[in-house]
């Protein structure tokens, strides 16, 4: 069974939230541009300190350099039996950029999954986030906080940090920018027929179960 996912949505619609289920139980490489500058960054690589000049201002990083990291990340042996983008594409270039890498790899796209929450949730979504340490796993002060207060569900872990570009400084850039671009996106996806509506203003296990219900049947097709 092969799956080529794209998981999309605004800042803080929860892509991340619902990766963590989704490569559990379907066991798919979870590939995330966020994370792979963030990786970048935190080693203070050229590309990392590149990235990290767009980052902070809550703007994208270019897509020459975005493409390049996707179109060598594809070219993995780990994605021979499908892939989950989390973050990628975000604007018209970078779909059609990744349309083609797809096509030289004789692959497409078999599902675009679009998280949809409405903006005025968002802010609050993104400023109450946090995240462990040590495996990276994501919660929200209110909305999803560890079963035992100071202690990652995941890994027991004890630290915590908050996304420099979750401040509200750089919040509301990004949702501006995001917001702008997501709906064209949206329409070139519902155009190629492959793109599946989310209500991602339930709780997370309701999103989670209707995410499960789209891959349950694509998996059953293929
Ligand atoms: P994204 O990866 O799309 O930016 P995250 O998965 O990191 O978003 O989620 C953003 C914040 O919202 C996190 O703090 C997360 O715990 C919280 N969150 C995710 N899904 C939900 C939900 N369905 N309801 C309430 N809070 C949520
Ligand atoms: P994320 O973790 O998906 O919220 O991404 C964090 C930041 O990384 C974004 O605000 C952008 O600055 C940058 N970034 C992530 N994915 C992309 C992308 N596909 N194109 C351009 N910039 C990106």
């Amino acid at each position: 069974m092969t799956m080529n996912l794209v998981l999309m949505g605004l800042p803080g619609a929860g892509k991340g939230t619902q990766a963590q289920f989704i490569i559990k139980d379907f066991a798919i490489p979870h590939i995330s541009t966020g994370d792979i500058f963030r990786a970048a960054m935190k080693n203070q690589t050229p590309m990392g300190l590149q990235a990290k000049q767009f980052i902070d201002k809550g703007e994208l990083v270019p897509d020459e350099v975005t493409n390049g990291i996707v179109e060598e990340r594809l070219a993995k042996d780990d994605v021979a039996d499908g892939f989950m983008l989390d973050g990628f594409p975000r604007n018209l270039n970078q779909a059609e950029a990744l349309n083609a890498i797809l096509a030289k790899q004789g692959k497409q796209l078999d599902a675009v999954i679009n998280i949809h929450v409405e903006p005025e949730v968002l802010v609050d979504r993104l400023s109450g986030r946090f995240i462990c340490k040590s495996c990276g796993a994501t919660y929200h002060r209110l909305y999803n906080p560890p079963k035992v207060e100071g202690t990652c569900d995941v890994c027991g872990g004890h630290e915590f940090f908050q996304r420099d570009d979750d401040k509200p400084e750089t919040v509301k850039n990004r949702l501006a920018v995001n917001i702008k671009l997501n709906t064209p996106l949206i329409d070139f996806y519902q155009k190629q027929g492959c793109l599946y509506q989310i209500d991602g203003e339930q709780e997370i296990d309701q999103v989670y179960q209707a995410v499960k219900e789209v891959l349950t049947k694509l998996s059953a097709n293929k």
